[in-house]
């Protein structure tokens, strides 16, 4: 292609809301013969809601979701946004609660939160988390998960002085269309993969919904680049779209990242291609717009 052509191509692309950073992502991207896509606000909408809460102690719910809140509210992740948010409608002071005081507050990444709150010591995360800290998990709780996992949610534990003490399911449903570029991109004979940092269980329900058959769960950031740099060796030209600060090691390891344009700004940073309108079918719009410049007979 000329370099004209090029420009023309990026041209085209921006005023679609694909942005386009140089000729050599444009190119690119006509080879890519394998996706692997993030899960959690890339293929779901990535608003997070509780949907339900099962207390395995007698105590009330609204000050359970007050130890919980007040921990939570510490934490940058969506599920602890969605978990606040919830716990407002036990509050009279919903508007501006007034949480309890939280001290010693820990985030331990890729698994969850911890804290002193009202002298209790709480712990919130998955059931790795209730390991490391060696808290029981009762059949009962884990059978919970389970059924949380089978419906594609999340189920996270809650643990009050060593004992586990509740499970809330959240919900971070399938993007609408999702299923449909998945389809499309297997008809252009791209392959799809799932990474991502939640458990198996809700990744793979979550997978069988979009129609991907190939899942990482509880990936590390640096697992889910290892995973890109693992199919990159075995002959695959691989674009990878996320939206996450965690996702950035993949997008820039990937031959085309691709970021959701309502991600983080790391991501954005790392990746070759902005996906401004955050709308997944932007990726075949991408690969279209890298055939029509590139793969022209000359
Ligand atoms: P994801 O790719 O799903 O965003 P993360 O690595 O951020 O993955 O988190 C992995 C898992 O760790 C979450 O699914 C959740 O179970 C647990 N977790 C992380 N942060 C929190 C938190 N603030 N509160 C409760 N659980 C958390
Ligand atoms: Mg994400």
């Amino acid at each position: 292609a000329t370099p004209t052509a090029v420009m023309v191509g990026t041209g085209v692309g921006a005023s679609q809301g694909v942005l386009i950073k140089g000729g050599q992502a444009l190119e690119s991207a006509h080879k890519v013969n394998c996706i692997i896509l993030d899960k959690t606000g890339t293929l779901t909408v990535g608003k997070p809601v509780v949907v339900s809460t099962r207390l395995l102690r007698n105590m009330v719910l609204r000050d359970f979701y007050d130890v919980v809140a007040a921990t939570e509210v510490n934490s940058e992740h969506p599920l602890a946004k969605a978990i606040v948010e919830y716990a407002k409608k036990f509050r009279d002071d919903e508007e501006n609660p007034m949480w309890p005081a939280a001290r010693e507050f820990i985030s331990i990444t890729g698994h969850g939160v911890k804290a002193i709150v009202d002298d209790r010591e709480v712990i919130i995360g998955n059931k790795g988390l209730m390991l490391e800290y060696k808290i029981a998990v009762p059949v009962e709780a884990e059978d919970l998960l389970a059924e949380i996992e089978a419906m594609a949610q999340t189920g996270i534990l809650v643990a009050i002085d060593g004992q586990l003490t509740g499970v809330l399911a959240i919900s971070d449903p399938l993007k609408p269309g999702a299923h449909e570029v998945i389809s499309i991109l297997k008809s252009m004979n791209v392959r799809s993969v799932m990474v991502t940092g939640d458990n198996w269980g809700t990744a793979r329900s979550i997978a069988t919904q979009a129609g991907i058959e190939t899942v990482m769960a509880e990936a590390k950031p640096e697992q889910k680049a290892e995973k890109v740099k693992e199919l990159q060796a075995s002959g695959y030209t691989v674009g990878m779209v996320g939206d996450g600060i965690n996702d950035s090691p993949a997008l820039v390891a990937a031959d085309v990242g691709m970021a959701i344009g309502a991600g983080t700004d790391i991501a954005i940073e790392a990746a070759d291609i902005v996906l401004m309108k955050s709308n997944l079918a932007d990726v075949i719009t991408a690969i279209d717009l890298s055939q029509k410049t590139f793969s022209r007979i000359r």
